[in-house]
């Protein structure tokens, strides 16, 4: 913790003396420019989606990060800062390119993966866990199979993205291909992301993800029996109809 406030005042240096050299430093915020009131707005409910995901178990501690798009602003978690003690005052978001605009606390370590979904797809918000069944499947196979007609709602088949280092671009290379024409993924010994347009779509998807890896673990720890699996077309049938569901909805 002490290095990280330590790494915070170098970023907070750094930034007065680019700014102060681009005469672009307004008086009294020297931490970066005005929190509008639409980011305000977001923070406060990107902060509850953070809180949903550990008191419905899809995260442990501060081991899943949340983020959520305000036009070209990406509002993020912080690394290692417990989400009941988030505040208003703590909204933290960088622009597309990873630079921090808002904020004074360090972004999730896990950014490059956010930033690389939103300049991807048209995403609003995206949510990163560590959730156990779908981490657990993770290790044990290339993809999700056909256990249940919802993996139409995320696309298709959920794919596993090999794995790499946490925080790195390799990372975000090999979830961006698993994810392509899907709004989740898993991350190999890792855990899951899953976009949406809205942090609520975001976190459902991942709730879904969840429990089909738990499904599928469940279904085939019976001895000797193994469950039946839908097809491809089966799935993008579902998917249709749940399409047409979530618009009349
Ligand atoms: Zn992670």
């Amino acid at each position: 913790m002490a290095e990280e406030r330590r790494d915070q005042r170098d970023q907070r240096g750094a930034r007065d003396a680019r700014d102060a050299r681009e005469g672009v430093q307004e008086v009294g915020e020297p931490w970066g420019r005005r929190v509008r009131p639409e980011e305000a707005d977001a923070w406060e409910s990107l902060v509850a989606t953070a809180r949903r995901t550990v008191s419905e178990g899809l995260v442990v501690g501060t081991s899943g990060n949340v983020s959520v798009r305000v036009g070209d602003t990406v509002l993020v978690t912080p690394s290692g800062v417990p989400y009941d003690r988030l505040t208003p005052q703590d909204v933290t978001g960088v622009d597309l390119d990873g630079r921090q605009v808002l904020g004074a606390l360090v972004p999730t370590s896990e950014l490059p993966m956010h930033l690389a979904v939103y300049r991807a797809t048209d995403a609003g918000a995206v949510v990163h866990t560590h959730a156990v069944h779908a981490t657990a499947v993770s290790t044990l196979v290339p993809e999700l199979p056909l256990i249940h007609y919802m993996a139409g709602a995320l696309g298709g088949p959920v794919r596993v993205a090999p794995y790499a280092t946490y925080g790195t671009r390799e990372l975000a290379e090999n979830m961006l291909q698993a994810l392509t024409d899907r709004t989740a993924c898993l991350l190999q010994n890792h855990g899951t992301i899953t976009y949406g347009t809205t942090l609520d779509q975001a976190y459902d998807r991942t709730a879904q993800l969840e429990w089909m890896s738990r499904l599928w673990l469940t279904a085939t720890s019976v001895p000797g029996l193994s469950p039946t699996l839908l097809s491809e077309g089966q799935v993008a049938e579902a998917g249709e109809r749940l399409r047409g569901y979530g618009q009349r909805g």
